[in-house]
């Protein structure tokens, strides 16, 4: 038997959608696991706010909420009861350029089948999936990358198949990075791309079970235990018997590195890491290499932070608050129009003018990715009265999209891989802009270069990116120097 319900869906969609988003997934003893996949999902809402959604499974009933919006809008006390059982999966997600597609909000599950899935990354080529659907007969028309996967599993299951085997079966028919967490009425399955590009981790819970999460922030949350992080190439499998392991494929370690500049949460490990102590690194690397002086540091609210201190403690200038952001609006990034997008950044921060008022400053900010924000941030600390305004990023210049599942945009709108740095400068009409070397923010994560994905700066694509390579990515550019 099976109930799938939503809230508030409409009808704007799109076929071609890149998203990064954070999965969840609860396998307990005598706990409502949906309601801790809720928590869970509220500790990775950074991961995706366009829509969010749960199944749950309950005695052969496998129940879906979903909605658009935050983690906060989408469900009430009453979807909540409705999701019963101790088996749940949650998806958070964030869609780009197609804008929010009710349809295609995770996690997926057809009317009838025996299980449900949330995938966190994207495959750049699917044309064999598709060949495949249609070689049995099955339309992949209007299916996304997820969906596409979903399919072919259900095939399998459907056939007679385990969920485990189905997973054993279609693993190397999925090109691209994944973190999937599937789940039937009575088992939770994690699966790991062999490259690990997105992070996924295991945490046991005390009162028996266990909890695969995008990142471990959202362990704490709930009082799990991190175990460790589910190795490239694996599917861990946990039921009534405990947790099995099994090696689908020789995984190479290669995470985004842009989860340690960017996306993951402060308060996360990764590769065994806090992202914190890494930003950190990246604000004093930047600080030795940049050597820019000024009266006070300014971080871009809350991604640049610790870059921020790093810098401070490295070139002892002191660091204030004088960017409040209005936590309340989404990050900009997601409006697909430009005109939106300057609008949202305006929306987004706010100057304590006091802090500026004749000051020569340094703002920190991550990344400059369209060059958007930059630019409005540079305007609004001078007009907060700031005498120079020096513009420092802690990562190196993006010049290349992803299509491994991050919301970059086409290559076109990079600013830097169409500008060189002096460029750059004068278009944000910042007195100075610096940005991380390469070399300093491998050095950063303490960790070995081979050990991550480094597509946004380097250009190179670990896993084969298709007929994208051709038509997408240019190599020559402007000479940069970094
Ligand atoms: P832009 O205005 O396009 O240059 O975007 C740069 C800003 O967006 C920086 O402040 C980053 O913190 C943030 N950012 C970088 N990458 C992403 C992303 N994939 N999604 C959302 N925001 C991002």
């Amino acid at each position: 038997m099976v109930k799938n319900f939503s809230c508030s869906l409409n009808s704007l969609e799109s076929d071609s959608l890149h998203e990064k988003c954070g999965v969840f997934g609860v396998y307990g003893k005598d706990v409502e696991a949906a309601r801790l996949v809720y928590y869970g999902l509220w500790a990775l809402q950074h991961r995706g706010q366009e829509s969010s959604g749960i199944a749950s499974a309950n005695e052969n009933l496998i129940s879906v909420f979903k909605g658009e919006g935050l983690v906060s809008h989408v469900y009430t006390e009453s979807s909540l009861s409705l999701l019963k059982g101790s088996v749940a999966i949650g998806h958070n997600r964030y869609s780009t350029s197609g804008g929010s597609c009710a349809k295609h909000i995770q996690p997926i599950y057809e009317e009838g089948s025996l299980f449900a899935l949330a995938h966190n990354g994207n495959l750049p080529i699917v044309t064999n999936l598709q060949n495949f659907l249609i070689s049995k007969g099955i339309n992949p028309n209007g299916s996304n990358d997820s969906e596409l996967m979903y399919k072919i599993l259900n095939y399998y299951v459907v056939k007679g198949y385990s969920l485990e085997d189905a997973v054993k079966k279609c693993f190397p028919m999925f090109i691209g990075s994944f973190c999937l967490i599937l789940m039937s009425e009575n088992k939770l399955i994690a699966v790991r791309d062999s490259y690990g590009i997105r992070p996924l981790c295991i945490g046991k819970l005390n009162n028996e079970g266990y909890v695969f999460s995008s990142e471990s922030c959202a362990l704490d949350i709930i009082n799990a235990e991190y175990v460790r992080e589910v190795n490239p190439g694996e599917m861990v499998v946990v039921d009534k018997n405990g947790l099995k392991s099994f090696e689908l494929a020789k995984g190479t370690q290669k995470l985004d590195i842009f989860e340690f500049v960017y996306f993951a949460r402060p308060d996360s490990i990764l590769l065994g890491k806090r992202v914190n102590e890494v930003r950190k690194s990246l604000g004093r690397i930047l600080a030795k290499e940049a050597r820019v002086k000024g009266d006070v540091i300014i971080p871009v609210p809350d991604s640049s932070i610790p870059a921020s201190f790093g810098y401070s403690q490295q070139a002892k200038i002191p660091v204030d608050f004088g960017l409040i952001k209005n936590r309340y609006v989404h990050r900009t990034f997601i409006k697909p129009a430009q005109s939106l997008r300057d609008l949202g950044v305006k929306m987004k921060l706010n100057t304590i003018p006091e802090i500026f008022k004749g000051k020569e400053v340094l703002v920190i900010d991550d990344s400059i990715v369209r060059g958007t924000t930059s630019k409005k941030i540079v305007e609004l600390v001078k007009n907060a009265g700031a005498r120079k305004v020096h513009m420092l990023i802690s990562s190196p210049p993006v010049r290349y999209p992803d299509f491994y599942g991050i919301d970059t945009p086409d290559q076109n709108e990079l600013i830097a891989a169409n500008m060189s740095v002096e460029e750059i400068r004068n278009y944000i009409e910042a007195d100075s802009l610096h940005f991380l070397s390469y070399k300093g923010l491998i050095e950063a994560t303490g960790l070995s270069e081979n050990l991550f994905t480094t597509t946004h700066f380097t250009g190179i694509y670990p896993i084969d990116i298709g007929e994208r390579n051709d038509i997408n990515i240019r190599k020559n550019f402007v000479k940069i120097s970094v």
